[in-house]
C-alpha cells in the first residue's frame, strides 16, 4: 500500500507568528496597510521561508487587521502556499466562514497582481476590494518569477463581479523589494532556472 497523505497544512512561519501581537489592530489607508505588506514581505524572503511576497486582508473602512500571510512555499514544500492564500485562508479561518464578503466588507491588500492561481482564490474568496501595488511586467522581470498566463482584462473581470481593484498603491516601495531580491541568490521556485515567459 502507498502512504497517502490524508492532510496538509499551511502555516505562518515563526519569525510573523511571533510577530502578530506586536502589529497594530487597525491600519487606516491603503497606503499604511501597503506599507506593512511591503516590510513583510522583504522579510520574508530574507527568511528563507518563500519568495518576496506579503498580503493582508483588512476591513475595508476601519482598517482593522483580519489576518496577515506570507510566501510559505519553501518553507512548508507546498506549491500553492503563496501570501494572498495564506492572508484570506486564515481570515476564512478565523471568521468561521469560506464567505469573506457574507457579513463584511473586506480588502485583501497584496504587493502585487495576482498570479493565475491566486487570481481564482481571491475571486472566489468574497473580498470585495483588492488594492495591488502594481501590476505589470516589472515583478517577473526583477525576481524572475513565472505569474501564469493572466488574462489583460484582469482587474474588469474583477470589476464586473463586485470586486473593486486599486492599483499602483506604494509601487516603488514594492519595486524595491523586488529589486533586492532579484540581486540576492534567493530560490526561485517555480522558474525551472529557465527564467519568467516573456507574454509581451
Ligand atoms: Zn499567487
Amino acid at each position: 500500500m502507498p502512504q497517502f497523505a490524508t492532510s496538509f497544512t499551511l502555516e505562518l512561519p515563526a519569525w510573523l507568528s511571533d510577530e502578530l501581537a506586536s502589529l497594530p489592530q487597525a491600519l487606516p489607508g491603503h497606503e499604511a496597510q501597503m506599507t506593512l505588506v511591503n516590510s513583510l514581505a522583504d522579510r520574508n524572503w530574507r527568511e528563507g521561508g518563500g519568495g518576496p511576497f506579503a498580503a493582508i486582508v483588512v476591513d475595508q473602512a476601519t482598517g482593522e487587521l483580519i489576518s496577515v500571510g506570507v510566501n510559505v512555499v519553501l518553507g512548508t514544500g507546498i506549491s500553492s502556499g503563496h501570501a494572498e492564500v495564506m492572508a484570506l485562508g486564515l481570515a476564512q479561518a478565523s471568521l468561521g466562514t469560506w464567505d469573506l464578503g457574507a457579513e463584511r466588507d473586506l480588502a485583501l491588500v497584496v504587493n502585487w497582481r495576482p498570479c493565475v492561481q491566486c487570481y481564482g482564490a481571491t475571486m472566489w474568496s468574497g473580498v470585495k476590494h483588492l488594492v495591488v501595488a502594481g501590476d505589470g511586467p516589472e515583478l517577473e522581470r526583477l525576481t524572475r518569477f513565472d505569474e501564469g498566463p493572466m488574462v489583460a482584462d484582469w482587474a474588469s473581470q474583477f470589476e464586473a463581479r463586485g470586486i473593486e481593484v486599486v492599483q499602483d498603491v506604494c509601487r516603488e516601495q514594492a519595486l524595491a523589494v523586488y529589486e533586492a531580491y532579484g540581486a540576492s541568490t534567493a530560490t526561485v521556485y517555480n522558474a525551472r532556472g529557465q527564467g519568467a515567459i516573456e507574454s509581451d
